[in-house]
């Protein structure tokens, strides 16, 4: 199976097992909006109690709040989103498809890599074969790609710099790139898009104000800098978290929740000493890479990439990609984002936003550094990775979700063998047990093998099957998902022994 095609069963299987629907499905549903259904929120809810727990619960210099989504429009000019929250979109007059621009060319250099790695397992096999011309041969396509690519970044980001629309065009023709749809280079001009939603605030009758659905949920902690500080007590270096809603009218609106125009954020604003910021830069690139490889998904699967084009705010950033299934993308962006937002709504509320440094005995508005990552990315790489198709000895199949235990949506599944014979009278007993602790489950419907298949389809990590021993000897069988083993263990040791392994 290709990866075109693994995505696709993918998103059928987020579909059919119950963790994500299109919005509106029954009105054909609304582009690039989904709504989670009952395991999806599970999962969504784990992972956000996952993080907030890592950074409030467990860094006494960091506390959490949850902020309005409507904001003063002044926020959104003193940030530089109404002038400048935009992105180069490009129409191909043919099929009428708008692109952003900088994404059809990254998709460009995307095409140039798989060529580079189809390359690289030429040159091993030839390697290995003793082919030396070849093996040069290959090795001489790799330096030509590398360097193709190499060169197109280095001219977008210029162009994305300098707001160069007519560059980046030029750049779109000289590549060659066509429309996925039409096939054809029929291109109008770049032209820049604003990509806040607005709505009116109050009746019109009253003069209502025009008020932006927020883009990101980062303004929401810079306005609430003083509140916090002074009410909290907080010392430099300090943190202010937050998860919640934000808005975008992206253009490209693709890859299932990737890219949604109403997602959720995880954000973390860290504010520091000036001139020490490059220091807690890489203090949180690093802590972010541990909570991710925390999980237990392989480290192969992250990296890191350096920003070439620096946002106007930022002194550094970085993103941590994943690998998703249609390639390395960005799940996390970490920032320096200097003294600019507090200094900017300084300048336009006319307040003083300032830390008094009782060590330094000085006053000043503190630079700071963000951590921010979207939960239905997260969800996204957390589930196509979980996600297993495998033969079974016997030739059968099984489709798993591969879930770290801590995030699985339902943590036990309780089975009577069959439904009779007080087994699905003690089930319940071993439900009212657990039930308090976590996420349990009940099933009694179909054979045994069937009901484990459906746990293992939504990633329930292990299932406790009551059989004619229980009623015996009060033991119940643990059958764990990704091995499939099984073992005895009384009904009063469950709790003992299951939640270590869900911690
Ligand atoms: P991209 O380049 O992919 O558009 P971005 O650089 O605009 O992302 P940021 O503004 O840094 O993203 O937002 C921080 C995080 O919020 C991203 O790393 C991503 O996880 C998430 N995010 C941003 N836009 C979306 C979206 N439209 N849908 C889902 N998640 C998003």
């Amino acid at each position: 199976m290709n990866n075109e095609e693994l995505f696709k069963q993918i998103v059928a299987h987020a579909k059919e097992y119950g963790f994500i629907f299109p919005s509106s499905e029954i009105y054909d549903g609304l582009a690039a909006v989904y709504d989670y259904a009952q395991y999806g929120s599970e999962l969504k809810n784990n992972i956000k109690q996952y993080w907030w727990k890592a950074m409030v619960q467990m860094h006494e210099n960091i506390v959490g709040i949850d902020s309005a989504i409507f904001m003063h429009p002044t926020i959104w000019k003193a940030s530089g989103h109404v002038d400048a929250f935009n992105d180069p979109m490009i129409d191909n007059k043919d099929s009428k498809k708008r692109y952003r621009a900088d994404v059809l060319i990254e998709d460009y250099i995307q095409k140039i890599e798989d060529k580079i790695n189809k390359e690289v397992e030429k040159a091993k096999k030839r390697f290995e074969n003793f082919d030396e011309a070849l093996y040069r041969q290959t090795n001489q396509r790799v330096v030509e790609y590398q360097k193709k690519i190499d060169d197109t970044t280095a001219r977008m980001a210029k162009c994305l710099n300098d707001n160069d629309l007519a560059g980046l065009k030029a750049l779109i023709e000289e590549l060659g790139i066509a429309c996925p749809i039409s096939g054809t280079k029929n291109w109008t001009d770049v032209r820049q898009f604003n990509l806040m939603f607005s709505t009116q605030i109050g009746s019109l009758s009253e003069g209502a104000d025009t008020i932006y659905l927020r883009p990101e949920t980062a303004q929401g902690i810079f306005v609430n800098f003083l509140n916090v500080y002074k009410t909290g007590r907080m010392k430099i270096p300090f943190g202010i978290a937050q998860i919640g809603k934000a808005f975008r009218n992206e253009i490209v609106a693709r890859q299932f929740i990737f890219r949604m125009r109403e997602f959720e954020q995880m954000e973390m604003q860290f504010f520091v000493r000036p001139g020490e910021e490059l220091k807690w830069f890489s203090f949180w690139k690093e802590e972010r890479m541990k909570w991710h490889q925390a999980l237990g998904i392989p480290a192969e699967n992250y990296r890191y990439h350096d920003h070439e084009k620096l946002a106007h705010y930022a002194n550094a950033a970085t993103d941590i990609e994943f690998k998703f299934p249609f390639g390395f993308k960005e799940l996390e962006g970490i920032h320096s984002r200097t003294d600019y937002d507090l200094s900017q709504h300084e300048k336009y509320s006319g307040k003083k936003l300032r830390y008094f440094d009782a060590e330094t005995n000085e006053s000043y508005v503190p630079y700071v550094i963000e951590t921010s990552i979207g939960v239905d990315r997260m969800f996204l790489a957390v589930f196509s990775h979980a996600y297993t198709e495998e033969t079974l000895e016997d030739g059968s199949t099984r489709t798993v979700l591969r879930f770290p235990a801590k995030l699985a949506p339902v943590k036990v599944a309780i089975l009577p063998l069959v439904k009779k014979d007080g087994m699905p009278e003690k089930a319940r007993e071993v439900m009212d047990i657990l039930k308090p602790e976590m996420m349990c489950q009940y099933d009694e419907k179909d054979a045994i093998g069937r009901r484990y298949r459906r746990q293992d389809a939504i990633g329930t990590p292990y299932c406790i099957t009551v059989d004619s021993d229980t009623l015996n000897d009060n033991t119940v069988t643990i059958r764990e998902r990704d091995t499939m083993k099984q073992y005895r263990v009384p009904i009063d040791n469950l709790l003992n022994e299951l939640l270590p392994k869900l911690r």
